[in-house]
């Protein structure tokens, strides 16, 4: 049983205002493995008066000496990877082998990636007028548990780079990987203040920094309905919101695609995690010609996705989250059936020969219609939804015909072709043909999917305010 009773505030192990904990669960054994202090509004607000207090010295050191830190962060993790690859699958049940590479070295790149990127703070010069890039000020993340501890870092180190303090808020499902980053912040003695670790609820803690006015931006990855409440919050103050959300993401087969290439790759892409991904690709749309052939491939292929205990090394995929995520999710299944979508394989039952766990099967719908609620809402848990079209016009139409706007991919022959398919999908990120990773490109929702941008130079100026500093006409 791990114990952490103590914050990370102004450079110091703080005990918390209240008595009460949080309690970490393993989703896959079902025990308790951890507690946690329930922060409480006066805990937000010491972490935030110690990052105001921080934030004039902070953003006047050299650029160079912020990335250096940024440095010193990322070794101090990776001298502890194994111990956080360990970590997150305790807490969030991905598999191991998942965990050590997307949950533990992904993060690592992307805070030493941003401790390369200098060449963004250029000033710039407009007729008489110098531009420059300053910090936002205070910034309060607020982050989910479904990839821990890289929507901390996509947060983090943007903000410490640009010269921003911030007060980290992580989920209390997923709390243990940001104590350990809050150790290795005290290991390496960061200034006092520039990083604070606050945890508790969302209500509490979350709310307290959305609507604390010496907080200046609130940086949120989670669900639509919290995200709603931050801005709300927010706005009282006038913040700045930046927001990653829910996804429907549609993956669009046209009917020149390599559809066995096409239906691999969405079916990987939307079981990782057990389907707890915002960009999941959730919904298959193919052309009538190919339905019957891509709801024989997606049946099979769906078999290679072996459920179990994710520490054991075989299993793809492991529990849920928890388990009222994984009621949600049997939920949806269930409702699916209710409103005519035809099961082909999976289903809302315990998976076979797992007593215990919040495990859920990989499940594949067909005959899915663009009405039925398993094609609108984010379901984040590991379901598919088939859905066929007649021509390229009605795939577009269907692609668009939702809420979200993270991602989509589209697969055909023709490259041009999928461009310009791509070009009309109302989506932050698109990948054409299975698309490479790419972690220093744009990453971010249109409509109610968001409304800022993570990952590479784009994450890096959501933590600027842009300065015009005027000089007479010569
Ligand atoms: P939430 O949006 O509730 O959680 C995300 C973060 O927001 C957590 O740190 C949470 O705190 C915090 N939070 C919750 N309510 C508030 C609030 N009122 N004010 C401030 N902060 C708040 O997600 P859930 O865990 O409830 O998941 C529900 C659904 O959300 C999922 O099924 C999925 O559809 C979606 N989701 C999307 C994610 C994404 O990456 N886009 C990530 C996670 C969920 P707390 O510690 O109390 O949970």
């Amino acid at each position: 049983m791990i114990i952490r009773d103590r914050l990370y505030i102004d450079g110091q192990w703080v005990t918390a205002a209240g008595q009460k904990t949080l309690q970490v669960v393993n989703p896959a054994t079902e025990e308790v493995i951890a507690a946690v202090p329930a922060g409480t509004a006066a805990d937000a607000a010491a972490a935030v008066r110690a990052a105001r207090a921080a934030f004039a010295d902070w953003a006047a050191a050299p650029l160079e000496e912020r990335a250096a830190w940024l440095k010193k962060l990322a070794a101090g993790l990776q001298a502890r990877a194994e111990e956080l690859a360990t970590l997150i699958t305790a807490e969030l049940g991905m598999p191991l082998d998942l965990s050590r590479s997307i949950q533990t070295a992904m993060p690592l790149d992307i805070i030493e990636g941003y401790a390369d990127m200098l060449d963004c703070f250029q000033d710039e010069h407009i007729d008489s007028a110098l531009v420059v890039r300053e910090p936002v000020g205070v910034v309060a993340c607020i982050t989910p548990w479904n990839y821990p501890l890289l929507q901390v870092v996509l947060k983090v180190a943007p903000a410490l780079l640009a010269g921003c303090t911030v007060v980290l808020k992580p989920s209390e499902l997923t709390p243990l990987d940001a104590f350990l980053l809050a150790d290795v912040v005290a290991e390496v003695g960061l200034p006092a203040g520039v990083f604070n670790l606050v945890s508790g609820s969302g209500e509490e803690v979350g709310e307290a920094l959305a609507r604390h006015p010496e907080v200046d931006m609130i940086s949120f990855t989670g669900s639509t309905r919290a995200g709603r409440r931050v801005s709300e919050l927010g706005a009282a103050t006038i913040k700045r919101v930046a927001l990653e959300l829910g996804g429907k993401s549609p993956a669009l087969v046209l009917d020149d695609a390599d559809l066995s290439a096409a239906i691999e790759a969405t079916l990987d892409n939307c079981f990782i995690n057990s389907g707890q991904t915002c960009d999941a690709m959730t919904r298959l749309l193919v052309p009538e010609a190919l339905y019957e052939r891509a709801v024989a491939m997606a049946t099979e292929g769906a078999k290679a996705f072996t459920v179990g205990d994710p520490m054991g090394g075989e299993a793809k995929l492991g529990p849920l989250v928890s388990a009222r995520q994984q009621q949600r999710v049997r939920d949806y299944i269930q409702k699916g059936i209710a409103e005519g979508a035809q099961l082909l394989c999976g289903g809302s039952e315990q998976p076979a020969g797992l007593e215990l766990g919040y495990y859920v099967q990989p499940t594949v719908f067909c005959r899915v219609t663009p009405e039925m609620t398993i094609a609108r809402e984010e379901i984040f848990g590991p379901v598919l939804s088939i859905i066929s079209y007649k021509d390229e016009e009605e795939a577009v139409r269907i692609a668009n015909d939702t809420d979200y706007g993270l991602a989509a991919a589209v697969w055909s022959a023709d490259e041009q072709r999928a461009h310009a398919v791509a070009r009309r999908l109302r989506a932050g990120q698109v990948a054409i043909n299975g698309g490479a990773d790419n972690l220093i490109a744009p990453f971010g929702g249109y409509k109610q999917s968001g409304n800022g941008r993570e990952m590479g130079r784009y994450g890096l100026e959501e933590f600027f305010e842009v300065k015009a500093i005027l000089s007479p006409q010569k």
